[in-house]
């Protein structure tokens, strides 16, 4: 067994599945997580001392590859002036003017600790803001993991939602509806029904928690008309494509993408990159929706750590640090990978489609019609083939994110060494997902 294998077992045994978050274990691809010791530029090491190109990188936030020594000085230098004071400090301030600086619709911005927090804010403000109770997501959107949000689609459209996880009462997810992705006629067909009692329509700016999907041109425009026409807001889930795709995330890719633009989007959550591996998010929004926030307004929000100094330090330094020079890198690497990822593919015969949105990109198994644009055609995948191709990367050195639902993050620090890193070892794995069996 290797010291990670013992690490695993060990976990196991004082932590639920041995992981702190479910995403990191590897049951969709069988095997031992990876215990990881330290991270530079685009590697990690895990605890036998193996070096692995990490196409995770922390899940998103990793822009400028792990360890960037600018933002590691940053963070040190703010740690020696103290860990949290539990009070205001002028960073914070500077975190969210460059938020509205850089998203033009965010008048004024919060800080909280996780993109989960953030969600659940977003959605208690827009109830409190329209004095409505309705929610609407789409299938296959994850907005982290509060109860409301944790709502599965019932049969038919515009039907009220099921509890998605145990513990979620049937009365907090009839609080939800949740209606198939990409599907304006859905959208329309839920406000005409509910639409007096809707308070807002949450949508991942692009999805890509079920792989990567994007919305179709001028879709996330027209659910802003559609929610405004009805006095509903839109909320615009930014945690993951917020600062990654762009100097102002994916809203500012949007505006050039469909007929009705450009579009203003109420609300904004950030996570992730805002926080340059550290635990900071932001709520941001419209003034007058926002001044609805304790302690202006009714709504109330609160958080011991919220705008930590260290973390808003790690934040602030990874956002100045990236320019569209560095959006550039990161596009360019995410091209030559997926371009390499279907050269392996269609080489060794294996029917797929590289989905991309910016830098985000995923891979998906099977043949289909075009882009994927729902869930229901991301689930009817040939998603078995992949742990045969995620173990024979990770047996290359190329650490993948260890399920076929997630995006592949690259990091400015995917030079070409790196990428041919990647390309030398996808040959064998996309023979791998060849002669890979269904279950
Ligand atoms: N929203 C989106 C789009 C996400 O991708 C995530 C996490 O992956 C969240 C919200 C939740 O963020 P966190 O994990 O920081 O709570």
């Amino acid at each position: 067994m290797s010291l990670n294998d013992d690490l695993f077992a060990r976990a196991q045994a004082a932590i639920p599945g041995g992981v702190n978050s479910p995403v990191r274990a590897f049951r969709s691809v069988g095997g031992s997580p990876l215990f990881i010791t330290s991270a530079n530029g685009a590697y990690v090491t895990d605890a036998d001392g193996r070096e692995y190109v990490d196409l995770v990188a922390s899940w998103g936030p990793a822009i400028l590859g792990h360890a960037h020594p600018v933002v590691v000085d940053a963070v040190q230098q703010a740690a020696a002036r103290g860990l949290s004071f539990g009070a205001s400090t002028p960073a914070e301030t500077e975190l969210a003017e460059l938020v509205e600086e850089r998203v033009a619709p965010v008048e004024k911005v919060r800080l909280l600790s996780t993109g989960t927090e953030a969600t659940m804010t977003a959605i208690r403000l827009a109830r409190g803001f329209t004095g409505r109770d309705l929610l609407v997501k789409f299938a296959g959107h994850y907005h982290g993991h509060s109860d409301g949000l944790l709502a599965a689609a019932g049969s038919g459209l515009a039907t009220l939602a099921l509890p998605a996880s145990a513990g979620v009462t049937k009365a907090t997810a009839a609080q939800t509806l949740v209606l198939p992705y990409n599907d304006l006629d859905a959208v329309r067909a839920a406000f005409a029904e509910h639409g007096s009692n809707i308070a807002a329509v949450i949508t991942e700016a692009v999805a890509a928690n079920m792989g990567v999907v994007e919305p179709d041109a001028g879709f996330n425009a027209a659910l802003v008309e559609l929610a405004h026409a009805y006095g509903a807001l839109v909320i615009l889930d930014e945690v993951l494509t917020g600062f990654r795709v762009s100097r102002a995330g994916y809203w500012r890719l949007d505006q050039v993408r469909g007929p009705e633009h450009p579009y203003a989007p109420d609300l904004f959550t950030f996570g992730k990159v805002i926080g340059g591996g550290m635990p900071v998010a932001a709520l941001g929004g419209r003034a007058d929706v926002m001044d609805h926030l304790a302690p202006l307004g009714p709504v109330y929000q609160a958080g011991t750590l919220s705008g930590n100094p260290v973390a808003v330090a790690a934040g602030l330094t990874t956002l100045r640090l990236a320019d569209d020079a560095l959006y550039a890198r990161l596009d360019a690497a995410a091209a030559s990978v997926s371009e390499a990822v279907t050269d392996a593919l269609t080489a060794a015969g294996v029917a797929h489609s590289v989905q991309r949105a910016g830098n985000l990109f995923s891979v998906a198994f099977g043949s289909f019609d075009g882009p994927i644009r729902d869930y229901d055609t991301v689930l009817a995948q040939e998603a078995w083939r992949y742990p045969a191709f995620f173990h024979a990367m990770l047996d290359a050195g190329v650490s993948l994110p260890p399920s076929v639902f997630e995006a592949w993050f690259v990091t400015a620090a995917h030079d070409e060494d790196v990428i041919g890193r990647i390309a030398e070892a996808l040959p064998a794995a996309a023979r791998a997902a060849a002669s890979a069996q269904p279950p």
